[in-house]
């Protein structure tokens, strides 16, 4: 699979995400900015952040001020749990706008599937998306029936869906139910949150191409064809998770690697989210 950090995927309405982009979750508001301009200079033009995240302010600013045309990076933010239902969501997105000081974003994710309110989230999502405030809708942590129920009155089914993934987890009916319907994957802890990057199996095959198990794991989503956005606020680390396009996994070794799953969560479980009392 020949890629490049430019490299693309298109989503199901047209528009392209570039496959490596720059994770913020955690990342204080005051390192945000640094964070931000260190990885658009090494050359990541992806960034997912979130309301929820409390960063936006300073991942708006870090791309104002990279001296890059806006349309150049391409950003994600999404709606929070608290924030969900139709006009609530409504207002959220005004919310992260104005903090990102954009006048349009790229893509916009429902965070969770809130039981009972998600569908009303959606139909906010459409509008947005309809008002071309926004190039592409999707959402995160829904499990293959939680797309199934939007199906039933979505008019514009999402075409990202951005889950916990790594080689402990492959949620494997999700990603297939995916596939099946051009719904494309995002990895999140796509690092497993660096819990598993001294894994004796993974370290030995990292070895065999010269390469971190960081670099491998992230190459494994890369030819899994997942979006995949892992975070550092280390530029040496931005810098080795993006160098992962002068290397490919074998054939065997991806096979290896898609076995490992051991449905090991970082994260919560989606249907572990309870109800938002309104
Ligand atoms: P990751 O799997 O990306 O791991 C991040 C951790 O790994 C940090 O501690 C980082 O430390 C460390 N790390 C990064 N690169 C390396 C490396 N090369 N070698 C060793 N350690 C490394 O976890 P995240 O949970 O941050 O996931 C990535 C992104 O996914 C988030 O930032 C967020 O944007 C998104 N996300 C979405 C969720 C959702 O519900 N939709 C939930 C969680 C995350 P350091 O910074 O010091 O380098």
């Amino acid at each position: 699979m020949k890629l490049n950090i430019s490299s693309e995927k298109k989503l199901e309405n047209g528009i392209s995400i570039p496959k490596l982009g720059l994770g913020v979750y955690k990342v204080p508001e005051d390192q945000v900015y640094e964070t931000v301009l260190s990885a658009l200079e090494i050359g990541y033009r992806h960034i997912d952040t979130a309301s929820f995240y409390g960063n936006e302010e300073g991942v708006g600013k870090a791309i104002r001020d990279s001296g890059i045309a806006r349309e150049e990076i391409f950003v994600t933010s999404k709606v929070w749990n608290d924030d969900q239902g139709f006009d609530s969501t409504l207002k959220a997105f005004d919310r992260s706008m104005e903090k990102l000081g954009f006048d349009y974003l790229d893509l916009y994710l429902i965070h969770w599937p809130v039981p009972g309110i998600f569908t009303d989230t959606w139909r906010a999502l459409e509008k947005i998306y309809h008002g071309e405030r926004v190039r592409a809708i999707g959402v995160s942590n829904f499990l293959e029936h939680h797309l199934e129920s939007l199906s039933k009155t979505a008019i514009n089914m999402p075409v990202v869906d951005q889950i916990e993934l790594h080689p402990k987890l492959s949620q494997k009916s999700t990603v297939e139910y995916c596939r099946k319907n051009n719904i494309t994957v995002e990895s999140w802890s796509p690092l497993g949150r660096a819990k598993y990057l001294n894994e004796p199996d993974l370290v030995k095959i990292a070895d065999k191409y010269n390469k971190s198990v960081a670099q491998l794991i992230i190459r494994w989503h890369l030819e899994n064809d997942f979006v995949v956005i892992p975070k550092s606020t280390n530029v040496l680390r931005q810098k080795e998770n993006a160098d992962v396009f002068n290397f490919a996994i074998s054939k065997e070794d991806m096979a290896y690697m898609n076995q490992m799953d051991e449905d090991l969560r970082i994260g919560s479980h989606p249907d572990s989210i309870k109800p938002v009392s309104q």
